[in-house]
């Protein structure tokens, strides 16, 4: 399995919480590239210093929850950050980061079929009356845990590769594969040349609202901007079959913070075509990219999110095919070789 991918998505970063993925970051790219963060803790890697800015951006942090209240019974209490449906939580293990970074797994309760009423079973349970089971006898067990209301708390599976080894299970990908592209991509520019000054960067709490890529792209203020994220893959039972695994990257057409620009996606879709690699077109009326922001840093920047389809987005268990996220990094690679001050010159004036 990919060594990076699977490392990070082991890791634990809501919104705010983002310091585990920030140091394997840092640690990757120690000595590859220029390291520095934004005051929210983006991290901003940069190689190069001719020629246009490009900005490559995945977010660190994933969806999860923070501890609001531990019951005198020892259950604990949260509130979501980000977006979760409350029907894929239930008897789901979760991991608490203590204050200390020690991890206290537990898993949410949901009561036995034996005793639901035949209208309890009809409808989905309230997130709010849902509670984490850390096997804590009362309050006190709980805080000597280490336990404290503010804690993160994240779901818990192992990352795993399934029987036909291109399948990876596992929570996160959205955006770690963000993460895991940015170091590929800035380690393939330690050794090779390219005609841009690039940043490769890994922003906070875009989950909450693309606030890191406000920030960083404040700092940065890039000539271009590509987000590198993930989308909905529609082939599930029923589904329209739009983006499907194994089909290669979906270019984002449009999502709710983003038109992606029509320039730069032509660049990119002859790019794709001239070097053979698969991508797929896709778009959301929900949801959106750190491109949300990019694309308005300063005063403006062509801007478009390369987005790895991901089947079960905002759940424990993810499902992801290697060869999209290959193709992910190729199209990055041919993208920013391409990237010269004429080319973005007209794509940002002629297009
Ligand atoms: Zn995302």
């Amino acid at each position: 399995m990919h060594k990076h991918l699977k490392a990070l998505t082991m890791l634990n970063a809501i919104p705010s919480f983002e310091k585990e993925v920030r140091d394997y970051m840092k640690a990757t790219l120690d000595g590859q590239a220029e390291i520095s963060t934004d005051r929210l803790g983006s991290f901003i890697s940069k190689h190069g210093d001719q020629g246009p800015k490009v900005m490559m951006a995945g977010h660190m942090d994933e969806v999860g929850f923070i501890v609001t209240r531990i019951t005198d019974e020892g259950y604990v209490k949260f509130t979501p950050a980000g977006g979760w449906w409350s029907q894929v939580m239930l008897a789901q293990q979760f991991n608490i980061t203590t204050q200390k970074g020690k991890k206290v797994r537990g898993a949410i309760g949901a009561k036995a079929p034996h005793i639901l009423t035949p209208e309890e079973r009809k409808k989905p349970v309230d997130m709010d009356d849902m509670f984490l089971d850390i096997g804590a006898k009362d309050k006190e067990t709980a805080l000597s845990f280490g336990v404290n209301v503010g804690d993160m708390m994240t779901p818990y599976i192992e990352t795993t590769v399934l029987s036909d080894e291109k399948y990876y299970l596992g929570k996160a990908f959205d955006n770690r594969v963000g993460c895991a592209a940015v170091l590929d991509v800035m380690a393939h520019y330690a050794k090779n040349d390219h005609p841009n000054e690039l940043y490769g960067v890994a922003t906070v709490q875009e989950e909450v609202g693309l606030r890191g890529a406000r920030t960083s792209a404040y700092q940065v203020a890039p000539d271009i901007g590509i987000a590198v994220d993930t989308t909905i893959s529609h082939d599930f039972p029923g589904g329209s079959k739009e983006t499907q695994l194994g089909k290669g990257p979906a270019i984002m057409i449009r999502d709710s913070s983003m038109i992606g620009h029509k320039g730069l996606r032509d660049f990119v879709l002859e790019i794709a075509k001239t070097q053979d690699i698969p991508v797929q077109l896709t778009s959301l009326t929900r949801g959106g990219t750190d491109g949300g922001q990019m694309h308005l840093a300063k005063n403006g920047a062509p801007s478009i999110a390369f987005c790895l389809p991901v089947r079960y987005l905002h759940s424990h268990t993810s499902m992801i095919h290697e060869d999209d996220y290959t193709h992910l990094v190729k199209l990055l690679i041919a993208v920013i070789d391409a990237l010269d001050a004429k080319a973005v010159e007209a794509i940002t004036y002629d297009a």
